[in-house]
């Protein structure tokens, strides 16, 4: 596997999508390279695109408020990054072609920082993660978050946590911003180990099945049916 220096050192000067034609600067991501938790993002905005870094605009101060209410803080072992490194032009939506060509960066990133728990901030993340988890559904591109945020899914050994974008809060969407604050102390408790994580819920659901106990909400296949 190639260091995390040369993967950023690589993404720096890339022009794989047609993305590089118009940003300032590739933004990689920030971090701890070891973090425990990563949140993905949908892509940089004018702000991002100008510091280099992900989630410094209106967006990042809430999601940095909303950490801090959960006690995280992306001073420590919190890295962030988006789904594609490079600013669409007028903040359009990143294109399916531009997602693909960034996904190495992004596969490169988790497989490096390897954190225990992902949470993807809106739709474009957490579609792109969630063809992970299912191994490609027939068309992971219509999964809207509202269905699936606050579930937990295994993402390997890892634990996937849809939830929105903070955009979506700033827009007035009180059901985001609500979302947003359950999904996060999930991923607080999850860390903590006051929750248990994807992988641990998943064999619980399937001993549950077996003794045909209630399954525990929000994990098992009744996760996955939300993706048929
Ligand atoms: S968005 Fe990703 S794939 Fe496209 S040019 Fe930027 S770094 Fe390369």
């Amino acid at each position: 596997m190639r260091s995390f220096e040369h993967l950023r050192d690589e993404a720096l000067g890339c022009t794989r999508c047609r993305l590089a034609e118009g940003r300032t600067q590739v933004v990689f991501g920030v971090g701890d390279p070891a973090a425990d938790l990563m949140f993905v993002g949908e892509a940089p905005g004018f702000h991002e695109d100008r510091r280099g870094e992900p989630f410094v605009g209106r967006a990042g101060q809430l999601l940095d408020r909303l950490c801090g209410e959960v006690g995280l803080s992306r001073a420590s072992g919190v890295y962030i990054t988006n789904t594609v490194k490079c600013r669409p032009p007028d903040n359009r939506d990143p294109q399916p072609d531009e997602i693909a060509s960034c996904r190495p960066y992004l596969a490169g990133q988790l497989a490096h920082v390897d954190p225990g728990v992902v949470v993807t901030l809106g739709a474009f993340a957490t579609r792109l993660l969630l063809g992970d988890v299912t191994g490609g559904p027939a068309d992971p591109w219509r999964v809207p978050v509202g269905s699936v945020a606050g579930y937990r899914f295994a993402l390997g050994p890892r634990t996937l946590i849809p939830t929105f974008h903070p955009a979506a809060a700033l827009r007035g969407n009180a059901d985001a911003l609500s979302c947003l604050r359950r999904d996060l102390r999930l991923a607080a408790d999850v860390l903590a180990g006051r929750v248990p994580t994807a992988a641990e819920a998943l064999g619980l659901a399937e001993a549950a099945e077996a003794t045909a106990e209630p399954v525990p909400a929000r994990t098992g296949a009744e996760q996955l049916r939300l993706l048929e």
